[in-house]
């Protein structure tokens, strides 16, 4: 079990995504991290430990930017350590994850016969690869995302951000919670309800298979197949 949250809008994101991980923190402590985009560049922060020492990090060296992603993570797959911590990048890609990639070690070697360096014991930075990948070839990032997930098996609330595309993060579910909120010209995503309830009563939860792109003022939402779905936002 892991904590997710997701920011875009016109505020700064790392204090609001510290602030909504503190509402997550039981959902583990091994580790915290966050990535910040701003200006064409993401910036990472990981550590190992609660989140405590994130925040500490992020005082001496603040991640400046309107949307990122953050995580406190509960090892399943690796070791607690800065370098298991989330996010995990690819590219121009980072992501968040919670749950378990049942088949990572078969994609992680195919991936490692096709040149892929990895730096984690994780099963979630596969799924990094893989749509880095993908986008590498000249797939949009939502339908990289949509083709890594055809080959990945287990539960998941995935979360990404990229670089080269500051107007939306992406998230998938199966299995495992994660609902989307929206505030006043700003979007918010994370595992739980509890962490959004400081900025918006307006929710929607995905099901399990769908993938969401999560915009400033708008949410597309897309079952397995791909067929668009319509889920307006419920007050809460
Ligand atoms: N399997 C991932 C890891 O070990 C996520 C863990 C979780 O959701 O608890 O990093």
């Amino acid at each position: 079990m892991c904590g997710i949250v997701g920011y875009i809008g016109k505020q700064d994101a790392a204090p609001l995504i510290l602030e909504s991980l503190r509402k997550l923190e039981y959902r583990g402590y091994d580790s915290a991290g966050i990535a910040v985009l701003n200006d064409g560049h993401i910036t990472v922060r990981r550590c190992e430990g609660k989140l405590k020492n994130l925040e500490n990090m992020l005082d001496r060296d603040p991640a400046i930017g309107t949307i990122g992603i953050g995580h406190t993570r509960w090892a399943t797959h690796g070791r607690p350590s800065e370098t298991n911590a989330h996010p995990h990048r690819a590219g121009d890609v980072v992501v968040v994850h919670n749950g378990i990639i049942e088949n990572y070690l078969d994609l992680k070697e195919q991936l490692i016969e096709r040149g892929t360096k990895f730096s984690s014991e994780t099963d979630t930075e596969i799924v990094a690869h893989l749509v880095a990948e993908k986008i590498s070839r000249g797939l949009d990032f939502l339908d990289a995302v949509k083709r890594s997930l055809k080959e990945i098996q287990g539960s998941y609330a995935l979360l990404f951000l990229n670089q080269k595309d500051p107007q939306r993060l992406i998230v998938a579910k199966n299995s495992t919670p994660i609902v989307i909120g929206r505030g006043e010209g700003e979007s918010f995503i994370a595992s739980d309800i509890p962490a959004l309830l400081d900025y918006t009563r307006k929710v929607a939860f995905l099901e399990d298979g769908e993938v969401a792109e999560v915009s400033v003022n708008s949410f597309r939402l897309f079952n397995g197949k791909g067929k668009s779905l319509q889920r307006p936002f419920k007050e809460i």
